[in-house]
């Protein structure tokens, strides 16, 4: 279930998008939040947004995602009509969801498309944290198993790129609850279509996509530091009375304990995700 869909016409974009760095007056600095280097923000940029210090990564937003992942222009946007609804009509959903499209200049928290990477065609999925965390409603849940499906009809690889924190968006209740399932059967669909899935794990993907689509690819990719799970560490150490390691659920705590096949820097990203297309393409 969607809210409604427009009819609205595909669209190649890049756009800047807000950043979670803090910019410094001027416009020339940022500093790092991890280590407090201050970085030139144009080698910044050039690093892809990665601390040259201390290796921090920086939270991407879709845009910025597609910038460093998929071939200069080649993304093309499909599904962009579908807009969210208030089912349950939720105390003040209406007015949190035109703030988070105001602010990110999308309709909700993914962007599905296809493009390509070094020139291997492919169906790209991202979930945007900062459209409410990530969240998945009826929207999210419909364009990825959107995106799986086009994977399937065109014989397309996929690549999802998850960055949630929000989990399933309990403002529509049981509809997002059920996009997990949903999102799933879409994933099993591809399986036996002999589709492959890369999935890209970046920070944060916790709780109801992490527990759905995130963690099914073939291939799971995560970008260093990031933060992967289904419940967060506190409350599972406040619910437990127990301590936790001080890595737990970092992308390198999940690659020694086999949730992660591979923790790859920004960097290298579009090399290892040309290697992998190259391999699915013989
Ligand atoms: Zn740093």
């Amino acid at each position: 279930m969607v809210g409604e869909e427009l009819k609205t016409p595909r669209r190649r974009y890049w756009r800047d998008g807000k950043h979670n760095q803090e910019d410094i007056p001027g416009d020339l600095w940022v500093k790092c939040t991890k280590c407090g280097t201050m970085l030139y923000k144009k080698e910044f940029e050039k690093e892809l947004k990665v601390c040259r210090k201390c290796g921090f990564h920086f939270r991407l937003n879709s845009w910025e995602r597609l910038e460093v992942t998929v071939d200069e222009g080649s993304f093309v946007e499909s599904d962009c009509g579908l807009i969210p609804s208030d089912p349950l009509g939720f105390p003040e959903y209406k007015e949190k969801i035109a703030k988070a499209q105001s602010n990110t200049g999308m309709n909700d928290a993914a962007v599905v498309g296809d493009a390509t990477i070094e020139g291997y065609p492919l169906i790209v999925g991202i979930t945007d944290s900062e459209f409410m965390m990530g969240s998945m409603n009826s929207v999210v849940g419909e364009k990825i198993t959107r995106a799986l499906e086009h994977a399937i009809d065109r014989n397309l690889p996929v690549l999802l790129i998850s960055g949630s924190g929000g989990g399933a968006r309990m403002h529509e209740g049981l509809l997002s609850l059920m996009q997990m399932a949903k999102t799933c059967g879409a994933v099993a669909r591809l399986r036996k279509a002999g589709l492959p899935y890369v999935a890209l794990l970046t920070h944060p993907s916790m709780a109801g996509v992490q527990a759905s689509f995130a963690s099914l690819g073939d291939v799971i990719l995560a970008e260093p530091g990031a933060l992967i799970g289904f419940t967060g560490p506190r409350v599972i150490e406040q619910n437990l009375k127990i301590k936790l390691p001080r890595d737990f659920q970092s992308a390198e705590f999940q690659m020694a304990h086999g949730m992660v096949d591979a923790v790859v820097p920004r960097g290298n990203l579009r090399p290892v995700l040309a290697q992998l297309l190259e391999f699915v393409n013989g």
